[in-house]
């Protein structure tokens, strides 16, 4: 009979068999010590078991190399791997970067057209408001005009209606008395037939500057007729308005009036009228200041006469 054990695998020695061949599978990669002993006919083994070594190699997958291989190889798939995706990374970031900037200078040319669009709204603006002054003061240049006398500046007749009017309801509320003064130049025909035309226009603006700066604010002169002017007087009763008016009528008898004319003096008469102790409206007091002019010229000329009822 035999008995037999794998060193390195077996704890014990088989059971003792008749049979010649011991069979293992599966074993571990290795070095073993196949032992065999034998016993004759009467029982009795031999003690010194015979032995062969057995080295049993490692399949090719469980070799070190190849371990290594593939390690090596994951390593270098890992590798690829963030190879490939950091590539698709950084193409992908290219793209975005690409697309940013086309976005941004789009963006830039978008803000700078609205800059542009905003720059000429605002010329545009500019200019109308600059067509809007130039409107205004058309208008009011064509107002002045409407109101205004060409040749001496003063107001015109048109003002004095439409302003006396509202000084005399003023006047009446405030139970203020009104003054006006009807001025006309003696023998003016004959300053323009000894001088001419332009002269004597002269002499009309020199006379109605001169009226112009004897009105003080709230009062105002303007040009009746040829050579004819009014000057209104608000809150002012007849004594002071008859004290204004010989004042008035010294200073122009003594106003030199240019080189040619100066030889003789021009002088006027005035006509003075208060509402509403002499005149009930607007229309009254004009008259009635014509009347007391008319009364002047009749007097002699270059004096002042207030009207009387
Ligand atoms: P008086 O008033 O003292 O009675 O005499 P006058 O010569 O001033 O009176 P009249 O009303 O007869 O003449 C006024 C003159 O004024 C007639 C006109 O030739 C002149 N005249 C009127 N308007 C203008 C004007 O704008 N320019 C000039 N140069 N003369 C004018
Ligand atoms: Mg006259
Ligand atoms: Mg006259």
């Amino acid at each position: 009979k035999y008995q037999y054990m794998l060193k390195g695998f077996d704890q014990n020695w088989s059971p003792p068999d008749k049979k010649h061949s011991a069979t293992y599978t599966n074993l571990d990669p290795g070095t073993y010590t196949f032992m065999v002993k034998g016993s004759n006919n009467d029982g009795i083994w031999n003690e010194q078991p015979a032995e062969i070594t057995i080295h049993i190699l490692p399949p090719w997958h469980q070799t070190l190399w190849f371990r290594f291989l593939a390690v090596i190889s994951l390593l270098l798939l890992i590798f690829a791997v963030f190879q490939v995706r950091t590539k698709a990374i950084r193409k992908q970031k290219v793209i975005l970067e690409q697309n940013v900037q086309e976005r941004t200078l789009a963006l830039q040319e978008e803000v700078q057209q609205r800059q542009a669009i905003e720059e000429q709204l605002r010329e545009a603006n500019l200019q109308l408001q600059d067509q809007v002054d130039e409107i205004t003061t058309l208008k009011d240049q064509l107002h002045e005009l409407a109101i205004r006398d060409d040749l001496t500046g003063l107001y015109n007749r048109r003002y004095l209606n439409d302003t006396l009017k509202i000084y005399i309801a003023n006047a009446q509320r405030e139970n203020k008395p009104i003054s006006i003064m009807l001025i006309d130049i003696d023998r003016f025909k004959s300053i323009n037939d000894e001088y001419g035309h332009t002269m004597g226009d002269e002499v009309l603006a020199a006379i109605a500057k001169k009226l112009d700066t004897t009105t003080r604010e709230g009062d105002f002169a303007c040009r009746y007729g040829g050579e004819e002017f009014v000057i209104v007087f608000s809150n002012l009763n007849l004594d002071n308005a008859l004290a204004r008016a010989e004042e008035l009528r010294q200073s122009i008898a003594e106003m030199p009036l240019g080189k040619t004319v100066q030889t003789r003096h021009i002088t006027i008469s005035i006509g003075v009228c208060t509402f509403p102790d002499l005149a009930a409206n607007k229309d009254d007091l004009l008259n009635n200041a014509d009347d007391a002019l008319y009364e002047a010229k009749r007097q002699g000329r270059n004096r002042v006469i207030a009207y009387h009822k």
